[in-house]
């Protein structure tokens, strides 16, 4: 969301440069509008109009149920009740088309820009006079909100190979780098670059490296993993199948995977591949709706739902382990609420809970809404706790059962650590040298620390 200071800067500087690339125009195409209009005969047809150039360049008006990508809000002011009306009409565009480019022009927005730019989801706010250039508008703003996501920038920066075993027992495959989101909070486009990967054949020559060395279990990292073949035109699913084949490598884990690229043709591959682990770690970031569309995040929590539910149908046994950052700007203590009854509704085994920092240069910083560090503390108490529990009863279910490990060595003498398929952590006394071995044990108790189960 851009603030209004922000959009007046925007306005001036746009009124130099009128004409538009390419890619500029095509980024309307194929995207929906939604519109509201309020008060006199004149702001109709002002609408009619609006809507008629945006299908010039390819903006149909959205169905009945539909998303919109664009919302246009046409205001009148001239009553308190037609102020609240209007104020009522941008809430429900914004909560039904969540993540959309909202504009708000008219008579209420002249008179009152300030207020009506406070309205969490309002992009841009037009004063009368420039309402005839709104389409102009829109397509520059969508140009620069998305000029990383279609750029070929990244494109021209070197994916740099990396498949490292370090100090553990596993291999780690760098599959991906960089990232075209732009989520709010976060700088990593900037100091990675764009998304970018290597080729499905240089990445199996990789994982038959590792195998020929030994190696048994490759966890497949990236920054963005779900966007693989940006830079080469491959699949991830692919990527995936093309793995699966290396001989010798008997476990893939795959390290973390937005949501929405989280594909149920992955999902249905990894349940049934020869070596995908039943185990998914998935960014959530915040349950709440309203947070997720103020950090950009390219889901809402019905998806998240949705994707976490047909992992565990399609994967009974499967680990399911996600991030949530407490305490982003926006994040008030209601929808924190929100947020937290949601987390705690989810068939997940672990969260990983991380406090937000400010970080210099991101649009986050411009979001009004700001949570002290006591507040965040103690947020992520509660979700710790929410965490533990469900740990706990994950890792429950399994005792008295057997499941494969894969032993790992530790500092400790005589003790090996290591994972089941499904990733639960085991802790394994033995006097032999075991270091890399799979084998099936049985799942006996709890650990001295409570923090692995007992193997034998
Ligand atoms: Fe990309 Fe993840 Fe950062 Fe979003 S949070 S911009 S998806 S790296």
């Amino acid at each position: 969301m851009l603030d209004y200071h922000v959009l007046l800067h925007y306005l001036c500087s746009r009124k130099q440069d009128t004409h538009f690339t390419v890619t500029e125009s095509s980024i309307l195409q194929g995207k929906r509008a939604a519109y509201f209009t309020l008060g006199c005969k004149l702001n109709f047809a002002e609408t009619a109009t609006i809507a008629h150039q945006l299908e010039q360049y390819g903006v149909q008006s959205a169905r009945k149920g539909e998303r919109a990508d664009i919302c246009i809000v046409n205001t009148c002011s001239v009553t308190e009740v037609a102020d609240h009306k209007c104020r009522q009409a941008i809430h429900k565009l914004v909560r039904h088309h969540s993540g959309a480019f909202v504009v708000v022009m008219g008579c209420y927005a002249q008179l009152k820009p300030e207020e009506v730019a406070s309205i969490s989801g309002v992009s841009l706010v037009l004063r009368q006079s420039e309402k005839g250039k709104v389409v102009d508008y829109i397509m520059k703003a969508l140009t620069e909100d998305h000029s990383g996501t279609e750029s070929e920038e990244g494109e021209s920066e070197p994916f740099v190979p990396s498949c490292s075993r370090g100090e553990r027992t596993r291999y780690f495959l760098k599959v991906q780098d960089g990232c075209n989101y732009f989520c709010t909070y976060c700088t990593i486009p900037f100091a990675r670059g764009r998304s970018r990967n290597g080729s499905i054949a240089s990445l199996v020559e990789q994982a038959q490296q590792a195998a020929a060395e030994g190696g048994k279990e490759i966890v497949l990292t990236g920054v963005n993993i779900g966007d693989f073949g940006r830079s080469t035109g491959e699949s991830f699913l692919d990527l995936l199948r093309a793995l699966d084949e290396v001989e010798g490598i008997e476990r893939y884990r795959i390290s973390s995977i937005e949501p929405n690229l989280l594909t149920d043709e992955v999902l249905q591959f990894c349940a049934s591949s020869r070596a995908f682990m039943p185990h998914f770690h998935i960014p959530l970031q915040s349950g709440s709706d309203e947070v997720l569309r103020l950090m950009h995040r390219r889901y809402d929590t019905s998806l998240f739902y949705n994707k976490v539910s047909r992992a565990r149908e399609l994967m009974p046994d499967c680990f399911i382990g996600v991030d949530v950052i407490v305490g982003t700007r926006g994040e008030t203590s209601s929808l924190f609420d929100e947020a937290e009854r949601f987390i705690e509704s989810l068939p997940i085994s672990q969260l990983h809970v991380f406090s937000y920092s400010e970080r210099p240069g991101t649009a986050a910083l411009r979001i009004p809404h700001v949570v002290s560090p006591k507040e965040k503390h103690e947020r992520s108490q509660r979700l710790l706790a929410i965490s533990n529990q469900k740990l706990s009863s994950f890792y429950e279910r399994y005792l008295g059962q057997s499941r494969p490990v894969l032993l790992e060595h530790s500092r400790r003498r005589g003790i090996y650590n290591g994972f089941t398929d499904n990733y639960i952590k085991i802790e394994y006394h033995s006097t032999e040298h075991q270091d890399n071995r799979l084998v099936t044990l049985s799942l006996t108790g709890w650990n001295e620390d409570h923090n692995a189960l007992l193997a034998e």
